[in-house]
């Protein structure tokens, strides 16, 4: 078994891989977001994704994984409005800066990436885990990380164990009620919904998790 990393090329095509997933997911985002906001959550982060994708394609043929996922959130800030567009860009930037001269991906340089997305996302948005946001999927994939140590943690092990957790995570925001933003306001009648920017995190991290798995199968342990 070989310790799978992703280096920029590959990093281009899991972000164009996440854009097309996105897509496919639109309609479900969307329906997430009529039950506890404006209903426009999918369209937000079809248009975000769609300019990562094809921002990362302009880049130089050298640019690195830090400089791919820094832009990446520059062109998801760009292309999107509301509180999405400032956190999941500012945190995606947060993350290719900590990534500063890493060659590629591998078990430290995801956790790098993922604590700077939570702090970045905690001191922005001002919030908590327990507030119902995208930083509960986003700090639920950071503990199921904790356990992998840099040296002996296997990168797609480890991507599956903080998919799996930040999908949990965005499906306990159901039982929260919202903390932040227009929804604060709704009480008790966001129960039962989970949080769409929750959600959206936890797609994100499956859809990195599949292209490994699909591109990279000599590496995938079983
Ligand atoms: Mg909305």
């Amino acid at each position: 078994m070989v310790n799978a990393t992703v280096n920029a090329q590959d990093l281009r095509a899991i972000l164009a891989y996440i854009a097309e997933t996105i897509h496919r997911r639109e309609a479900d985002l969307n329906a997430l977001d009529s039950a506890i906001g404006d209903g426009d959550h999918g369209i937000t982060m079809r248009n975000g994704f769609d300019a990562v994708k094809a921002r990362v394609a302009e880049l130089p043929a050298e640019a690195g994984v830090d400089t791919i996922l820094e832009e990446a959130g520059y062109a998801f800030m760009e292309a999107t409005g509301g509180a999405i567009g400032i956190l999941l860009g500012k945190s995606l930037v947060a993350g290719g800066q900590a990534l500063g001269g890493r060659p590629a991906l591998g078990v430290p340089e995801l956790k790098m990436w993922l604590g700077a997305m939570e702090s970045t996302i905690s001191s922005t948005g001002k919030s908590q885990p327990g507030d119902k946001t995208i930083l509960d999927s986003v700090h639920g994939a950071n503990q199921a990380l904790a356990p992998f140590t840099d040296d002996a943690g296997e990168l797609v092990t480890a991507l599956a164990s903080a998919a799996e957790a930040a999908e949990q995570a965005a499906q306990a925001t159901a039982n929260m009620l919202c903390q932040k933003g227009r929804a604060s306001r709704l009480g008790e009648r966001v129960l039962g919904h989970p949080d769409p920017g929750a959600v959206s995190f936890g797609v994100i991290l499956r859809a990195m998790l599949e292209w490994i798995q699909q591109n990279r199968p000599g590496q995938v342990s079983t």
